[in-house]
């Protein structure tokens, strides 16, 4: 496969960019020697400064539900665009957007938009500390929740791609309240909250992790640990940064039927644009400024391309609610294809889903927690991406990631996929 000007722009990049890219992931550092540069997408399809044309997995990491340049969405950002790009002034769409979410989501009674997940999550936990005046919170091995210092510890996606789950440059003293306990065990977070009793404002989870690739809860802990949080008066924030609004259109908080007192949003909620959102009950977000004490602002936050290109989004998923079982059916697919491949082949590597997300690691099952993840084969992975890749499928440049299902995969792509699978996997054995 050609790839010479995706590796000339990267020699170019590397002098300018550190690592030669916007976000480390992309690098394709634990999978290959450089990454491709994208010239354009469209429909299921990314296309490279090459020519190549691949089947996109990635999804741009999750937001883009209706695949690459969709006619409704480009429509709708035209449609903004002719009224200005940025007011710095509270618009109506701003309005629309806060009760639309707020009526897909019943935890959520007052939202506040920002421009990122990391902003979302970083806020809410800044807003848990101000309601409850504690500063302990606990977080789960595993889970990403952005690049904010005190979440920063013991974290997926990149950082554990990279083997720097804590990272360089985030002081002693500002991860010392940051409590991290095993996804999947209610006793880890009871022993936590025992050692620090009445100490603890919230605990922050990703419900469907997918940053150490999809580790599916089971139900029972997901309501214990609902129990336990409102039995002790800690505050449980759901960061659905992944999951909204693409579990469900009410998130992982519609599919385990559980409330949590807060919740964050991204991804899916900007349509592709810049955003995030955080919020929760009224009692909780009336501490945020200007009602109360908990500042927290920002120069485009609610900005009108995004709330427009968001609400889009939402209205149609809203209107649209099959697309969930269809997004669901494709993941299973692609599961059953991906199993049936495996055991023919008899090799050790477990595929785990969780309604629409799916990931697989290299090692043998199960794998319900971080511990279980850390065995996966990373140079396993590596090869496997390379020579799905070599057959134009894009995958997550790393192993602790989701597949990103859209609307505009069909079963060809699926079948196409299912096939390369195999094909892979004789190559790498
Ligand atoms: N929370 C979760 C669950 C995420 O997956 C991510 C990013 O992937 C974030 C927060 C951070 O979002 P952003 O990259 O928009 O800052």
């Amino acid at each position: 496969m050609e790839r010479t000007n995706s590796n000339n722009l990267f020699e170019i990049a590397k002098n300018f960019i550190p690592g030669g890219v916007n976000s480390p992931v992309r690098a394709f550092g634990s999978v290959d020697k450089a990454p491709i540069f994208v010239e354009k997408g469209e429909g299921a399809y990314l296309y490279d400064v090459d020519g190549n044309k691949y089947i996109d997995f990635i999804s741009s990491w999750g937001p883009l539900i209706f695949g690459h340049s969709d006619s409704e969405m480009r429509s709708a950002f035209i449609e903004a665009l002719d009224k200005g790009v940025t007011y710095g002034l509270p618009s109506a769409i701003e309005v629309e957007m806060a009760k639309e979410i707020s009526d897909a989501y019943p935890a959520c009674e007052m939202v506040r938009m920002v421009n990122s997940g990391t902003e979302a999550t970083m806020s809410a936990i800044r807003t848990a500390r101000g309601y409850t005046g504690k500063d302990k919170f606990i977080k789960f091995e595993g889970c990403y929740h952005g690049h904010s210092d005190c979440l920063l510890v013991k974290s997926g996606s990149g950082t554990l791609t990279y083997n720097a789950p804590t990272s360089l440059g985030v002081p002693k003293d500002v991860i010392k309240d940051t409590i991290v306990c095993e996804f999947n065990s209610i006793e880890s977070v009871q022993n936590a909250i025992d050692e620090n009793k009445g100490e603890i404002a919230a605990v922050i989870i990703e419900p469907v992790p997918g940053n150490m690739g999809v580790v599916p809860p089971t139900q029972k802990f997901m309501e214990d640990l609902r129990e336990l949080t409102k039995k002790e008066g800690i505050i449980l924030i759901f960061d659905e940064v992944i999951t909204g609004f693409r579990l469900a259109y009410g998130g992982a908080s519609e599919t385990f039927n559980i409330k949590p007192d807060m919740v964050c949003f991204g991804k899916i909620i900007g349509g592709g644009l810049p955003v995030g959102a955080y919020g929760g009950r009224k009692d909780i977000m009336s501490i945020v400024s200007p009602l109360g004490g908990v500042y927290q602002a920002g120069t485009l936050s609610g900005n009108p391309l995004a709330m427009y290109l968001g609400l889009k989004t939402l209205r149609r998923l809203r209107d649209n609610k099959d697309i969930y079982t269809d997004l669901e059916r494709k993941a299973k697919r692609l599961e059953e294809g991906f199993k049936k491949n495996i055991s023919d082949l008899g090799l050790e590597i477990t595929v785990n889903r969780y309604r629409s997300m799916i990931s697989m690691f290299f090692t043998g099952g199960p794998i319900d927690s971080y511990k279980d993840v850390q065995r996966a084969d990373n140079e396993m992975y590596g090869i496997y991406f390379r020579e799905m890749l070599k057959r134009n499928i894009l995958l997550a440049p790393a192993q602790f990631e989701a597949m990103f299902m859209n609307t505009v995969l069909t079963d060809e792509h699926l079948d196409y996929t299912i096939k390369s699978h195999k094909e892979a996997l004789v190559e790498i054995n």
